[in-house]
């Protein structure tokens, strides 16, 4: 599998960007919208032109999430059940369950 371009504001190679930047920030994101990853969404808000829409319930097998730690890739399903990377065990950010309704139809 090739390795994810990750854009936007990323200050890291383990996917954090500026505007998260905390030990746990550690999760880049395939949009639906465009198909391209990026840290967070205010990083896509900042790139692209058109607004983000959300990986239909359907999708949930998409494997869309990323580990910035590890690489390692995983499913939208597995993602909304995890508190750490399943490969590498480094821990997510709880507070991105706040942003769930952002990136997916729940
Ligand atoms: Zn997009
Ligand atoms: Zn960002
Ligand atoms: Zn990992």
């Amino acid at each position: 599998m090739d390795e994810p371009v990750i854009r936007g504001a990323a200050v890291d190679e383990q996917t954090r960007c500026r505007h998260y930047a905390g030990p746990l920030d550690v999760v880049a994101i395939r949009f639906f919208c465009c198909d391209r990853w990026y840290p967070c969404l205010k990083c896509h808000q900042e790139a692209e032109a058109h607004p983000i829409s959300r990986w239909p319930l359907g999708r949930r097998a998409e494997r869309a999430l990323l580990c910035g730690v590890c690489r390692h890739r995983f499913s939208i399903a597995e993602y909304l059940v995890a508190e750490a990377c399943a490969d590498c065990g480094a821990g997510f950010n709880p507070g991105c369950a706040t942003h769930h309704e952002f990136y997916f139809e729940l």
